[in-house]
């Protein structure tokens, strides 16, 4: 049995818990967080991606190109 994580699936109401279960959403409201492909602010509002990796968690604005660029070459899936 596949499981596969599909996060911009998770949106809107379920962001903010995604967020804060990731442990980022004090880091995003501080205004902490940047967009890993253009280092632009990214807030609630202009969240593109959230990328998880083992230790971190990364994101991107939602500028059409910085979300290509990361959901093009690695699809985001659960390691479990
Ligand atoms: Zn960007």
């Amino acid at each position: 049995m596949r499981e596969k994580v599909e996060f911009t699936a998770v949106w809107d109401d379920d962001l903010n818990s995604l967020l804060e279960s990731l442990g980022v959403l004090a880091e995003m409201t501080a205004g902490k967080a940047n967009c890993v492909n253009c280092g632009r602010q990214v807030n609630i509002d202009n969240l593109g991606t959230i990328i998880p990796t083992i230790e971190l968690v990364n994101f991107t604005c939602d500028d059409a190109f910085c979300v290509q660029s990361v959901t093009s070459r690695e699809p985001v899936t659960s390691s479990g």
